[in-house]
This record gives structure tokens, C-alpha cells and sequence, in this order.
């Protein structure tokens, strides 16, 4: 099998794909970039936590215009992943207001991205609809 790396280091590969947040070890705020204090109370101590897999789209922007090789429309969404906030889009859905709705059942889901010379596959991340 190739070699698989996540395309950002907050996604966690393996027999159960999560994402992975910093968090604040004195008010519990949660980081998915690595920062050197707190930005809710200026602590510096960081503990991992592992991110719910499962969430619900609490906004979503259906995305007509992007650069050049992006195929587009596609659905840009915030989901809240048992109270943690994640920004993804959505995937595995047709990207119309009749499919996409506020409130929606959602869950991770990873697909390759591309491979390099060597085989090594980048994995991506997004939210399909949760049965
Ligand atoms: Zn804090």
C-alpha cells in the first residue's frame, strides 16, 4: 500500500481518521493551528484532544467562483463537531440549497488528493451526509 500523509497536521490517519485539536489545558479553548498561548486566556499549556467524527453543518457558503483548477460549485460549511467548531467542506452531496440544509447530520470522511513522484498519497478531509 503507499504511503499516505495527511494534507494538514490536525487530521489524524488510521483505522479511525479524526481530527485533532490543541487544547487549552486551563479554559478548554480548542486550536486546530499550533500557537504558543492561549488565544481565549493566555495559558500556555496544551493538551491533544481528539474531535467528535460526527457533527451538524451550522453554516455553509455554496461556493461558485474559486481559482483556476478548482472545480466549482463545491460547499464550504462550519460544522459543529460536539461543541467543537470545524471548517470543511462538504462532500458527497450535491452542492444546491435542495441538499445542503442548516442542521444537517454530518460525518468525517477522508479521499486522496493527489500522489507525488514517489507514490506518497496526500489524504484530504471533509464532511459527507450522515445517514
Ligand atoms: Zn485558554
Amino acid at each position: 500500500m503507499a504511503e499516505q500523509i495527511p494534507l494538514v497536521d490536525y487530521l489524524v490517519l488510521g483505522d479511525e481518521p479524526h481530527l485533532s485539536a490543541h487544547e487549552c489545558t486551563t479554559c478548554g479553548a480548542r486550536f486546530f493551528d499550533r500557537r504558543n498561548a492561549c488565544a481565549a486566556c493566555g495559558a500556555t499549556g496544551f493538551t491533544t484532544a481528539a474531535i467528535a467524527t460526527r457533527g451538524e453543518v451550522t453554516a455553509f457558503t455554496i461556493v461558485a467562483f474559486a481559482a483556476p483548477g478548482i472545480p466549482v460549485p463545491f460547499v464550504a460549511a462550519v460544522v459543529d463537531c460536539d461543541g467543537t467548531s470545524v471548517r470543511a467542506n462538504l462532500v458527497n452531496v450535491d452542492p444546491d440549497p435542495d441538499h445542503v440544509r442548516l442542521g444537517m447530520p454530518v460525518r468525517l470522511t477522508t479521499f486522496p488528493i493527489g500522489a507525488d513522484a514517489t507514490g506518497t498519497e496526500a489524504i484530504g478531509f471533509g464532511f459527507e451526509p450522515a445517514a
